[in-house]
């Protein structure tokens, strides 16, 4: 404190201070919106000399165009009300890049309330807002290996459940028909029990990477329902169009000729289907609609595998 109190109000103090520091001060006359001053330290940051920072429209020009009219906005906005505040925006430098900064604005007024100048400080934010964007890109990556089956690599149950309740409510909106085809491998615990948990891995796989190369539209969705369960979700898709998916699927996989001695269908996987095809109505439960779905699919097995069952 004492210290303190030996500090005089002299400019020149005021002024090293202020010039050694990493912000960057400035001041400007808010009547003529020109530069009073600027902190010397600018030339390091950006390349342009004190000199060159004479009125607003310097400081404007020097602003990336994507953030210049809403910080142009903001910041003239907050200084008419008086209001302090501050801004994030990219700085032009002399030799053509950009320098995130973030702007804090003090606004000085005069005793009946006007505003006399601004006063502020320029920071040099650029590691942490590339730390920020490092974080955001880590952050999508996560988000979408979370709806991603970690075996297989197409989508996980949890994509499955949020895309269809979507396209359910998508499909009752425009009434137009969903379809949607519940596949099982066949045998595949005595696939396991043969080959080994490893190979049963490399077989899941291969049959995902197969149905995911059957459906072609954009909105189609291959997902992993469990186990050795897959699910191809088809938006405004028939029935004669589901089916003949369906047909694909079964033969991609028959044609891939993946040896399976302990299957009672035959040498070779297989894969049973369960297909169904619905406008869902108001009254309609989505519930119900897969509920039917895996009824199929049963019948399928039933019936003694390798093959599609589409009528209830
Ligand atoms: P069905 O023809 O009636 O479908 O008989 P299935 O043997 O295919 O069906 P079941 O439900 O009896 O067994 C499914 C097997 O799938 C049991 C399990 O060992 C295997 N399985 C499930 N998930 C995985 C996995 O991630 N890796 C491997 N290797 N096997 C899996
Ligand atoms: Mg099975
Ligand atoms: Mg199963």
């Amino acid at each position: 404190m004492a210290d303190f109190e030996k500090l005089e109000p002299d400019s020149t103090v005021y002024r090293t201070l202020l010039e050694s520091t990493k912000a960057i001060p400035w001041k400007i006359d808010w009547d003529s919106k020109q530069f009073a001053y600027i902190g010397p330290q600018i030339e390091a940051l950006l390349g342009w000399a004190p000199a060159s920072w004479q009125t607003v429209g310097d400081w404007a020009s020097r602003m990336h165009p994507q953030d210049r009219e809403w910080v142009l906005n903001f910041c003239v906005a907050q200084s008419q009300a008086g209001v302090d505040h501050e801004a994030d925006y990219r700085a032009l430098t002399r030799d053509g890049h950009y320098v995130w900064i973030r702007d804090v604005v003090h606004v000085v007024r005069r005793a009946d309330g006007s505003v006399d100048s601004l006063i502020g400080f320029m920071f040099d934010i650029s590691e942490r807002k590339q730390t920020e964007q490092k974080l955001a890109s880590l952050q999508k990556e996560l988000e979408e290996l979370s709806f991603r089956d970690g075996l297989t690599g197409v989508a996980n149950r949890r994509r499955f459940d949020a895309l269809m309740e979507l396209e359910w409510s998508n499909a009752r909106r425009n009434r137009q028909p969903l379809s949607l085809l519940m596949i099982d491998i066949d045998y595949f615990k005595q696939y396991n029990d043969c080959y080994g948990h490893l190979e049963g891995d490399a077989c899941l796989k291969r049959v995902a990477w197969l149905l995911a190369s059957a459906a072609t539209r954009a909105r189609d969705l291959l997902a992993r329902f469990g186990g050795e369960e897959f699910v191809l979700l088809l938006p405004e898709t028939d029935e004669s169009a589901s089916l003949k998916l369906a047909a694909r699927c079964r033969d991609l996989i028959l044609a891939e000729q993946i040896p399976h001695a302990q299957s009672a269908v035959g040498p070779v996987l297989t894969i049973s289907v369960g297909a169904a095809t619905c406008i869902p109505a108001h009254a309609d439960e989505l519930r119900g609609f897969l509920d039917g779905v895996d009824k199929r699919l049963y019948r399928a097995k039933q019936q003694g595998r390798d093959c599609i069952v589409a009528a209830s």
